[in-house]
């Protein structure tokens, strides 16, 4: 198994670093710009890319009428404020130790705030190619030889567009009008995307590497500028109960008004959450299948017992786990205690 090392750093200006809060510095017509309008014809079944669709030789004409009620609706949406979008992200310094990433109070690096587990990539290899892992884009603590300290970050986001949905779908509903219901739900969750990929600019321009990207909006779409933020619960960091603990960083509940249930899902349903990471070579893939190995020493990290782990990461597994899950048991199956 090979593993990628980097120590690139993207340096950050100290009174940039904590939370910033925000709301109300952003309104729907900020956002409006930065949605991608091909995956809101996939919720009315249409596959094809936008603009392309609206000239679709059998698809066409449809797809221009849905274009245009959402046009019509989303004007309505944001002059009369029937949506609101509120959010919360930060910089922390951060750093690498062993498949974790560690984030600190402040530069000395003494205090941990946080710590995010990864997971690696186990599939055998051509020695030339890594097993990616996220916390390998993040620099370690020093550098052995040289007794460097590395100054590298990480940044934390969640945001909704999803404040006032509820009530919109209901009225619509009540009005017998399932069209306007189902489009309402779809333009929140374009809106919600459109408010990761603006706050992504902004945060790399604030980071400071992204400030001469000048790329155009299908460009931005296409993430064509450095650094990812990946999800948890999507293929490169798996694991749902990780939105725990970016919940208790952000407090966002508090500072944004997201909540995470008790199955790790945002309300409102119009809700984005994920990790800035600015390395170069940053990049998403999927870890695949987890041997057993690699399970137990997660288990350990995030300090959950083996069978909690074994439940959320399910269909990840790679080996029948021993046991079924019992999440409230103070037992472990790996033999140790929580
Ligand atoms: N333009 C799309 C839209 O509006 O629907 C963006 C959303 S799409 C689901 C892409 C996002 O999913 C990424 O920005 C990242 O947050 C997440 N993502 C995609 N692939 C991922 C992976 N392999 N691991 C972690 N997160 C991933």
């Amino acid at each position: 198994m090979r593993v990628l090392t980097t120590d690139a750093q993207s340096p950050i200006a100290d009174h940039q670093l904590g939370l910033t809060h925000h709301e109300p510095r952003v309104t729907l017509s900020d956002l409006i710009p930065f949605i991608d309008w091909s995956p809101f014809f996939h919720t009315w079944e249409l596959r094809g890319r936008y603009p392309a669709i609206l000239n679709h030789e059998r698809h066409g004409e449809e797809a221009r009428k849905l274009f245009a009620d959402a046009q019509k609706l989303l004007d309505e949406i944001a002059s009369h404020k029937l949506l609101q979008a509120r959010g919360v992200y930060g910089f922390f310094p951060a750093n690498r130790v062993g498949d974790d990433v560690e984030l600190y109070s402040d530069e000395s690096r003494s205090q941990v705030l946080a710590a995010f587990h990864f997971l690696r990539q186990q599939i055998e290899k051509p020695d030339d190619q890594p097993n990616y892992c996220l916390a390998d884009f993040i620099a370690p603590k020093t550098d052995r030889a040289s007794r460097i300290t590395h100054r590298d970050y990480l940044g934390a986001f969640a945001v909704s567009s999803g404040f006032g949905l509820d009530e919109l779908v209901d009225k619509f509903k009540a009005d017998h009008d399932d069209y306007n219901a189902i489009m309402a739900e779809a333009l929140a969750d374009r809106l919600a995307e459109a408010f990761a990929e603006y706050l992504h600019k902004r945060v790399r321009e604030e980071w400071g590497y992204g400030r001469n990207e000048n790329l155009s909006t299908d460009q931005l779409i296409d993430e064509q500028y450095r650094g990812i933020r990946p999800a948890a619960g999507y293929p490169a960091c798996p694991d749902h109960t990780e939105k725990g603990l970016l919940w208790q960083l952000l407090d966002s509940e508090k500072n944004a008004g997201i909540k995470l249930t008790e199955s790790f899902a945002m309300w409102p349903g119009s809700s984005v959450s994920g990790l800035y990471f600015a390395h170069p070579e940053s990049k998403y893939f999927a870890v695949g299948k987890l041997g057993r190995d690699q399970v137990l020493d997660y288990h350990l990290r995030k300090g959950m017992t083996l069978q909690e782990v074994e439940k959320w990461l399910g269909p990840y597994l790679n080996y029948e786990p021993a046991n079924a899950p019992t999440p409230s048991s103070e037992a472990c199956a790996c033999g140790r205690s929580r």
